[in-house]
């Protein structure tokens, strides 16, 4: 490849070269299927059973919480559908919130199709979810409160305990799509009081096609993937053993330098908005301005009278990558859910791009982007009529 900087952490991350290095070997050698009853299979249920100790210690669980799934759609429809097949003679009612990823939010719209009742939950200007319209909208049918950690597309970071303790004080199962938080923010599930949580490890350096469900000890819970007696009779399917020592690892990193590898990214991020703020009008930085409620690596902003599309193509030709916003729903010319639910008109949503940056990223990424898009944004807008009439 030719110059290129990659500013799309929130879609996907490079393998860490440790995780890389610590799955090899369970790909030719050691390849046993974890269930087996001879010593290709004991070496594969060891990696197995170490590796969901390490990913229970980065959370606060106990290994016994842990339930790998392929991916964090994966645990988060077992989650959303889990519950809803367990709880159903109780209550169909869910509770959700309007900018949750697809794989919450496509998963609510499909049960309503089978009965269930879905309230979504507004967001604020700066995307929080209200503790106050949280508990006006619990009803005594209401089953589980789904609400992402910390938003794919604007960074904002929900207040996942508060939420929690109304669910719980309304006798309500909590879960929380953590995929973007998990790596990037230090958190413990006990603390947080959450019944179940996702993770997937490709947004956290580790492989794709891994993920986790972590689901409280005594919480009954329906299966998902039914199948062989995998994951404790919980999920079924063979134990991806590469996948989830690679998950293990990278989360194991990840852990151990988060708080310096969070001021990295951060300050990287900080330097980026500073300098688009005070070079490009007619902007809106969308998200928390308190920087400290948004993930770390995230900014995104909204252009007015361009289309993120033709931005995101000039930089790509520049050897920039950035996104326009969620990887999942870029196919699509709609302008984000996210975007129009914390008050971006629909006009200004379609000029919106979002960087995210990555451990990776140097000072000089960030300098060569924002000359890069100062230079694409004027650009545009001299050829546009809407520029002009304003
Ligand atoms: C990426 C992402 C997912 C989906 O995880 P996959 O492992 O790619 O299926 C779910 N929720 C959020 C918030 C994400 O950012």
């Amino acid at each position: 490849m030719e110059k290129s900087i990659y500013l799309d952490h929130a879609a996907t991350t490079p393998l860490s070269e440790k995780a890389f290095e610590a799955m090899k070997p369970y790909f030719c050698e050691m390849f046993g299927n974890p269930n087996s009853q001879h010593v290709y299979g004991r070496e594969g249920a060891k990696a197995v059973s170490e590796s969901r100790a390490k990913i229970a210690a980065a959370i606060g669980a106990k290994p016994s919480e842990i339930y790998f799934t392929s991916c964090g759609t994966e645990a988060d429809n077992w989650a959303v559908k889990g519950t809803a097949w367990q709880y159903g003679d109780k209550g169909k009612h869910i509770i959700t919130s309007m900018i949750e990823h697809p794989a919450i939010y496509t998963t609510c719209k499909q049960l309503e199709k089978y009965g269930y009742e879905v309230t979504y939950l507004p967001v604020d200007g700066e995307g929080f979810v209200s503790p106050e319209e949280l508990e006006k909208a619990i009803r005594p049918d209401t089953i589980l409160v789904s609400i992402m950690f910390a938003n794919n597309e604007i960074g904002t970071i929900e207040p996942i305990k508060r939420l929690c303790e109304i669910a719980h004080a309304h006798g309500v199962l909590f879960h929380t799509d953590a995929v973007q938080a998990t790596g990037a923010i230090r958190y413990d599930v006990k603390d947080l009081g959450v019944d179940m949580l996702s993770m997937s490890a490709h947004k956290f350096y580790g492989p794709k096609g891994m993920g986790a469900l972590y689901l409280r000890n005594g919480l009954k819970m329906e299966k998902f993937i039914t199948g062989g007696e995998q994951e404790r009779a919980h999920r079924g399917g063979t134990s991806n053993t590469p996948g989830i020592v690679g998950m293990a690892t990278a989360l194991e990193e990840a852990m151990s330098t988060l708080e310096q590898d969070a001021a990295y990214v951060a300050s990287l991020r900080d330097r980026f908005v500073e300098k688009v703020l005070a070079n490009i009008d007619d902007i809106l930085f969308n998200g928390p301005k308190d920087m400290s409620k948004r993930l770390p690596n995230n900014a995104n902003f909204s252009f007015r009278y361009i289309e993120g599309e033709s931005i995101l193509f000039s930089l790509d030709l520049a050897g920039i990558s950035a996104s326009s916003g969620s990887a999942c729903s870029s196919a699509s010319l709609d302008p984000s859910r996210t975007l129009l639910s914390i008050g971006v008109p629909v006009g200004t949503a379609h000029g919106s791009i979002r960087f995210t940056f990555g451990k990776h990223n140097t000072i000089e990424d960030v300098d060569y982007t924002v000359e890069q898009l100062v230079s694409t944004v004027k650009r545009l807008r001299e050829m546009s009529p809407l520029y002009h009439k304003k």
